[in-house]
């Protein structure tokens, strides 16, 4: 009996490395990297997609605190009032500024479709170069 079931065990701890390997090492937004493929025309590291959003500021609707969101997908709380808030109300909210993920400088951001989205669609950190974008597919026709 636990023959077997010790090697069932060694093996579903095995697979659970394995799949759990991947996702450890794109942890966080310093890990998210473009491929070869896709920088073929940028010199300067970038990210795509609202999950790869750089780190947001954002301004409490409650006592207008500034609070921390590092990522997209965290829910935010206010660090001085009881105000919190799901990461579905990131748009209700009034951004501050992102975030460099790269220098932590302050990113100029902006809005390619503003009546599409209330959220900002691209940032650019002007001392690193590192940019991030919403949607992949504006990248298209440049050139
Ligand atoms: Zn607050
Ligand atoms: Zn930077």
């Amino acid at each position: 009996m636990s023959g077997w079931l010790a090697v069932l065990l060694s093996k579903l701890v095995w697979v659970g490395k394995r799949v759990a390997a991947p996702l450890r090492r794109s942890d966080g937004p310093n890990k998210f990297r473009l491929s070869s493929m896709d920088t073929a025309t940028t010199t300067y590291d970038g990210d795509i997609g609202w999950a790869r959003r750089p780190p947001a500021t954002v301004e409490c609707p409650r006592c207008e605190s500034e609070i921390f969101q590092h990522n997209a997908r965290d829910s935010i709380d206010c660090p001085r009032c009881i105000g919190e808030y799901s990461h579905d109300e990131f748009a209700d909210l009034k951004l501050l500024y992102l975030t460099c993920p790269v220098c932590r400088s302050r990113m100029e951001h902006g809005q390619r479709h503003p009546e599409r989205f209330d959220i900002p669609e691209w940032a650019t950190c002007t001392d690193c170069r590192y940019h991030w974008e919403f949607e992949h597919s504006y990248d298209t026709g440049a050139d």
